[in-house]
This record gives C-alpha cells, structure tokens and sequence, in this order.
C-alpha cells in the first residue's frame, strides 16, 4: 500500500496546497476501491451461471447426461443470466457516469402504465398474481419513454417475482400538486426492516440463492433509482415482511 499523503502543514498557502493534494488523494483512494470492491462482484456474479453453465457442458460431453431440451433450455438460461448481468452493468456504469443518454419526449405516462400491465399480463398469468392497473390520466410528462418503461418493468417484473400465487400486483399513476406519484404495489414476501436500506444497493439481494434462482441481476433497481433521478424524480420504498411492498416513483408534471 503505497501512502500518497504529504505532511500536512500549517495555514500558510503551502499549508493549503498540501491540505487539498491529501483529500484529493484520500477521494482517489476511495474511487479506488469502490472500483476495485465493483470489480470483485461482478466476477463474483459472473462466477455463478458460468460454473452452471461449464458443469453442464461437461457431463454432456462425458455422457453423464443425455442431450434432451430441458438440458439446454437450463444452457440458455445461464448464458441469459450472464448476458443480463452484463448488459446491467454497462447501463449501470454509464448512468453513474452522467453518460446515460435520455431520449426525451411529451407523452402521457397513464398509457404507458396500461401498456406495462398488458405487456406483464402472461407473466402474471403464469405466476398465479392478479395484475391490476388504476390511472388517473392524462399524465404529461416529458420524459425518455424507453428508460422509463424499463423502469416500470423491473418494478413490475420484481412485483410478481416476489409474489405467492394468489396474490395480486396493483398498478396506480395520479397526479400531485407538481409532480406524477407511480406506484407498484405486492402483496408479496415483503422486505424485512434491516434489509429496505440495501435495496437499491448494486448487487444486493435479500436472499442471494433464491433470488438469482429467479433470474435476477441484482443491478435492476440500481439503474431504475438512477433513471427516475436523471428525470429529477426520485424512487422510494416501503414493505412490511410477509404484507408486501411498495415501490413508488415521482416524476415532474409538464404542465
Ligand atoms: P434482482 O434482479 O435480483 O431482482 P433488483 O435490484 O431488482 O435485483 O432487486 C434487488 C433485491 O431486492 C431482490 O433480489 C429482492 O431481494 C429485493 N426485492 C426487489 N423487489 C422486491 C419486491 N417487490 N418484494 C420483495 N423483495 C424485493
């Protein structure tokens, strides 16, 4: 470990200079190891599906399992899961960076709700989770429609993910004095009190195990807080373990 820091002296200019060079240091000693503490996840991460993925090739090859289309339907779902990671930390990477770039446009963001709902209804369906959908339209906002829906679909995607069969995952968007409040609300396992601090944390998941079992990257709602305060909006939750959770987001109304 190589200390980079100078005496610090005392109020003359010099004083000062070597005052300010020891908290640049100290701030690049920290981007240091956040970088390095990043890197270290991420191959942690990798490290998963890719193990997956190579003992499943290797008992095919040494015919100790036969072909058959579960086998490489369970293939698929490794190198998805990596390539999700993957295309995750790169929005990730560039929307900490300020290099996101937001494609900006008027539109009303009641239907872009209802076309969430549509789009996660099989989804739904599948999982056993009544999805509903409450908007107070129209909600104009001028806003990058894509990023926005990549927004609702994580929330939404998440929603029903940690949803028993049975439940049900309610959708509302209403306006407020000068702002759009989303909503996505479960009646899912809900997140434990110590936990809700982390959630928006990179890579942190309440149940690792389970949780990447699902497909998960961990990075979703990293880059969903992100976007939402991009567009000046920020994104919040609340959740009681096992009543279910309340995602929220607001953004700037345009009128
Ligand atoms: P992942 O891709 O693993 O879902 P996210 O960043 O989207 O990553 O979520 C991080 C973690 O937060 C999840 O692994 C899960 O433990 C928890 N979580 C997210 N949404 C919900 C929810 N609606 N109900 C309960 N837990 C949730």
């Amino acid at each position: 470990h190589l200390d980079t820091r100078v005496p610090s002296g005392g109020r003359d200019e010099l004083g000062q200079l070597s005052d300010s060079f020891n908290r640049m240091a100290a701030a690049l000693e920290a981007s240091e190891q956040a970088q390095r503490r990043l890197v270290a996840s991420v191959a942690h991460e990798l490290r998963t599906p890719l193990s997956n993925l190579l003992g499943y090739l290797e008992a095919l090859q040494d015919g100790l399992v036969p072909p058959s289309r579960e086998l490489f339907a369970s293939l698929h779902d490794e190198a998805e899961l990596q390539r999700r990671i993957l295309d995750d930390l790169q929005d990730l990477t560039l929307a900490e960076a300020g290099h996101l770039t937001y494609r900006r446009c008027d539109f009303d963001l009641a239907d872009l709700v209802d076309t969430a709902r549509v789009a996660h209804l099989a989804v739904a369906e599948a999982a056993g989770v009544r999805l509903t959908a409450e908007t107070a339209g129209p909600l104009p906002v001028h806003a990058d429609h894509d990023r926005l829906r990549q927004v609702l679909g994580n929330l939404i995607g998440n929603a029903i993910r940690y949803t028993d069969r049975g439940g049900h995952v309610a959708l509302r968007a209403f306006p407020d004095a000068d702002h759009i409040t989303v909503e996505v609300r479960d009646t899912g396992c809900g997140i434990a009190p110590a936990d809700l601090p982390f959630v928006f944390q990179r890579f942190w998941r309440a149940d690792p195990a389970r949780d990447r079992a699902t497909g998960g990257s961990g990075l979703g709602l990293t880059i969903a807080r992100q976007i939402v305060r991009d567009h000046t909006g920020d994104l919040t939750v609340e959740s009681a373990l096992g009543e279910g959770s309340t995602f929220r987001f607001t953004l700037p109304t345009t009128n």
